[in-house]
């Protein structure tokens, strides 16, 4: 039952086949024999998955039903849970505890999932490879020697490796897209505002959003919908009605329209990745989707934009960290000496880089010249989006132009930054974008092959139609169970991967 998919478990311990309690079992034992070569997690919440085990038993003997009935969950190490430490995978807050549990968890939670952990990440969600992260190393579970992707990297593999059935992730331009990409997991980052943000420590505030990541497009509509919704505590959740995308899932494409992007050219890609993708759009195809051509003029500038936005963002956000309130502190002669050396001993480099490049964007001299001109170009991005979808109902495009690349291949940060050109368009406009499995680039030489995920995006708040697209396109090809999992080897936990 471990290895089954949220909506299979559910059903199962609902129905009393199975207790929730066997299934935190279970959960634990395959964290001990594969998370040690894998490196996943960064804390394991046995305890209170146990717990939870306990009160989902108690209330499915009591009559009562509930979605999520022991479905096995993973957190990344961005999102408060009461009691855990949340770290974001810095030195500044390896020893914080979370004194509240932030709304999304919570209402997993309530739905009957079981905490196995947090997850390891980029620091403070800065990266596109889990190589950033200053207190763990995790790997690809289809290659043992790439990352995982980034910045959600632990969540994708802990789902990957069969260490969790669902995880959440977070999305600022492509956290959740572009590792569900490389580990062969299905990534949804919803419309920003549909999921609360209470609890997830920020890193863009105008970009963070939380969303699943899952073995299948129907798991993503189940958890998405429990967790969607306006929240008293995040004044940027959207009081809208919610269309409930669980049910709305189809088997085929008849009557959709399906954007390609005009300047997304897939000749720019290696061939083995090419050939996945034109037969991914064929496949949307023969599913009875008509193919339109879009343009999206100014999506080039989005990295360049973001690079401005998210940084000045999480330079702001970032201040909070000084030694006086959370996590680390570093003694200095002054309360001066003391923020500089906390924050010099506490942040990694990427984060550094970000907060400097941040603070002059937004500095008196250069506001109008970068910030406020990264905002108009925001504003002309979102514009070329809706214009797109005025002649189609979702944009179909690679999630990332490679497959998972090996560990210290990209040592400067630009060609980090390129990582996620096809996903942070989107995220600048807001819009719901998931990543699907879509086939295997197939090198020569003896390399293991990768997946690929296919990047699906829809207009704002359509969650449901995007995810029926989705599902439509997953049920037919099932690219997901093609090449099964390499043996993972067993390494005692805590040793070096
Ligand atoms: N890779 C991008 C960055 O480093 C996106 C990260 C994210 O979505 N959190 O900012």
């Amino acid at each position: 039952m471990i290895d089954a998919t949220a909506t299979e478990i559910a059903r199962a311990v609902n129905a009393r086949e199975i207790s929730a309690l066997e299934l935190a079992e279970a959960a634990h034992v395959r964290i001990l024999e594969r998370d040690g070569a894998i490196g996943a997690y960064l804390s394991e919440t046995y305890e209170l998955s146990r717990i939870a085990a306990q009160r989902v038993d108690d209330a499915v003997k009591a009559g009562t039903s509930l979605p999520l009935a022991g479905v096995p969950l993973a957190i990344k190490d961005n999102m408060c849970v009461a009691g855990t430490t949340t770290t974001c995978a810095s030195k500044i807050l390896e020893h914080w505890v979370s004194p509240y549990t932030g709304t999304a968890v919570q209402r997993l939670l309530d739905a009957g999932a079981l905490p196995l952990g947090k997850t390891n990440m980029d620091e403070f969600a800065m990266g596109s490879s889990c190589e950033n992260s200053a207190l763990g190393r995790t790997v690809n579970p289809y290659d043992l020697t790439r990352v995982p992707g980034g910045s959600s990297g632990g969540s994708v593999a802990a789902v990957a490796a069969g260490e969790a059935t669902v995880a959440l992730g977070s999305d600022t331009g492509g956290s959740i897209r572009e590792p569900a990409a490389f580990c062969n997991v299905v990534g949804f980052k919803p419309t920003y505002g549909r999921v609360s943000r209470y609890g997830l420590i920020a890193f863009a505030s105008s970009l963070d959003q939380i969303g699943p990541i899952t073995q299948t497009v129907e798991d993503a509509a189940l958890v998405y919908d429990l967790m969607a919704g306006k929240d008293p505590m995040d004044a940027t959740t959207v009081d809208r009605a919610l269309e409930p995308t669980h049910t709305a899932l189809r088997e085929d494409l008849r009557g959709v329209r399906i954007g390609i992007v005009k300047e997304f050219a897939l000749s720019a890609l290696e061939p083995s990745v090419r050939a996945v993708y034109e037969r991914a759009y064929a496949d949307l195809e023969k599913l009875g989707a008509e193919l339109v051509e879009v343009e999206l003029p100014t999506a080039e500038y989005g990295v360049a934009t973001y690079y401005l936005i998210a940084p000045a963002e999480c330079s702001s956000n970032l201040a909070r960290f000084d030694g006086m309130r959370y996590g680390l502190r570093v003694e200095g002669a002054d309360i001066g000496e003391t923020y500089e050396a906390t924050r010099a001993a506490g942040f990694g480099d990427e984060v550094k880089r970000r907060i400097l490049i941040g603070t002059y964007a937004l500095s008196s001299g250069y506001y109008d010249a970068y910030y406020v001109r990264a905002q108009k170009a925001r504003t002309l991005i979102a514009a070329d989006f809706a214009r797109a979808f005025a002649t189609c109902d979702a944009i179909a495009c690679p999630a990332a132009a490679t497959p998972a690349f090996a560990f210290n291949a990209k040592t400067d940060p630009v060609s980090m930054y390129l990582m996620d050109y096809y996903t942070i368009p989107m995220s600048l406009a807001g819009l719901p974008s998931l990543s699907v499995p879509c086939g295997w680039s197939a090198p020569t030489g003896g390399l293991s092959p990768m997946p690929l995920g296919l990047e699906l995006s829809g207009p704002l708040f359509a969650e449901a139609s995007l995810l029926g697209i989705a599902h439509a396109y997953e049920q037919s090809t099932r690219h997901a169970r093609t090449v099964a999992l390499p043996a993972i080897p067993h390494v005692a936990a805590g040793a070096p991967a």
